[in-house]
């Protein structure tokens, strides 16, 4: 149904000679009420990557979202999808995106043949050209498929979203939030299908509040927060940009008198067990496990742990919650 990547920087000019699926500059977004939720982004996200936009509530991630999905209006600055500048070719434009919203909005008369026909037709999809059967397919409603929606569970219902934002075809998927508040079966299902489409060679864009899920699916990551981008990164760089480090030991016996070195913060874990942070730039494990021993312990247990993109996301954001 897709092109594979290869072919698509190939044959489709535009977005291709840039390497970027997407090019914001300058966005501004200033709603009527006078709240200021985009305060000048400047973003790229290149072509054939799964990116996450990552930011507290209120962050301004949907308000993003919708500008290039075209349901809200910039206030000011430049978005280029697929190489199309939204003001100049809205229609190619609008054409290279499908996004799958984060509420439940559908019509429940529609089965869902019917709800991506329509959608199709909307798009200006010729019947001959429509991939009903294959998204229904990939959806897994193919025995669903003359149901009334009405009758569709909130999973299936979130699974034929997905199928709406991929009836004409898209270059760049959004997704704001899919998995937020679903299961573990459709989460699973869900990603399934979104690396499997960015395999084929479509650029994927979404938004989560899981930051393990973007630590394992996104190749790189914006955090986002009160309007503005304050990171950007490969997920990996991003990740190893956290100094700290920590040790984690299980002791015969609790410990008085432990002298620590200078920057190692020590907890009480409720299990009883001791955490101790270390900069791994200054400390190794091994001073920590001396100035235990010094300080008469025996260690029972000892595991380590590495920073996560929450530590990440909390030194980036933190105090300053919208
Ligand atoms: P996020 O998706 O990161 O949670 P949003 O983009 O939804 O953030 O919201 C960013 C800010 O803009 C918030 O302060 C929110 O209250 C405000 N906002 C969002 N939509 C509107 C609207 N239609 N009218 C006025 N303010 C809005
Ligand atoms: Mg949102």
């Amino acid at each position: 149904m897709y092109q594979s990547k290869h072919e698509r920087f190939r044959n489709d000019g535009v977005g291709g000679m840039t390497g970027n699926a997407i090019e914001i500059t300058g966005l501004r977004k200033t709603y009527a009420g006078g709240k200021e939720a985009l305060k000048g982004v400047d973003l790229t996200i290149p072509a054939g990557s799964i990116f996450g936009l990552l930011g507290p509530n209120g962050a301004g991630k949907s308000t993003l979202i919708n500008i290039l999905a075209g349901l809200v209006n910039k206030t000011s600055g430049q978005v280029r999808i697929w190489g199309f500048d939204q003001d100049v070719n809205p229609r190619q434009s609008r054409a290279a995106i499908g996004v799958m919203p984060q509420e439940l909005n559908m019509d429940p008369f529609f089965t869902p043949r019917g709800a991506l026909e329509v959608q199709a037709g909307l798009y200006g999809v010729p019947k001959s050209r429509r991939q009903t059967d294959s998204i229904l397919e990939m959806i897994g409603l193919s025995d669903k498929a003359e149901a009334y929606a009405r009758t569709l569970s909130g999973g299936m219902r979130r699974r034929l979203l997905l199928g709406k934002a991929l009836v004409h075809g898209p270059r760049v998927l959004v997704l704001d939030e899919p998995t937020a508040g679903v299961d573990i079966e459709l989460r699973q299902m869900l990603w399934a299908n979104v690396r499997k489409l960015n395999e084929q060679g479509m650029t994927i864009i979404l938004t989560t509040h899981y930051l393990e899920e973007a630590e394992a699916m996104c190749d790189e990551i914006a955090i986002i927060n009160h309007g503005e981008v304050v990171v950007r990164d490969r997920t990996q760089a991003l990740l190893g940009r956290l100094d700290a480090k920590t040790l984690v030991l299980r002791l015969r016996a609790p410990l008085s008198g432990l002298s620590l070195p200078d920057g190692v913060r020590q907890d009480s874990r409720a299990d009883g067990r001791l955490a101790l942070t270390y900069p791994r730039s200054a400390v190794s494990a091994g001073d920590l496990l001396a100035a235990v021993a010094q300080a008469g312990g025996e260690v029972v247990d000892i595991s380590s742990e590495e920073p996560d993109l929450e530590d990440v996301f909390l030194s980036l954001t933190s105090g300053q919650a919208a």
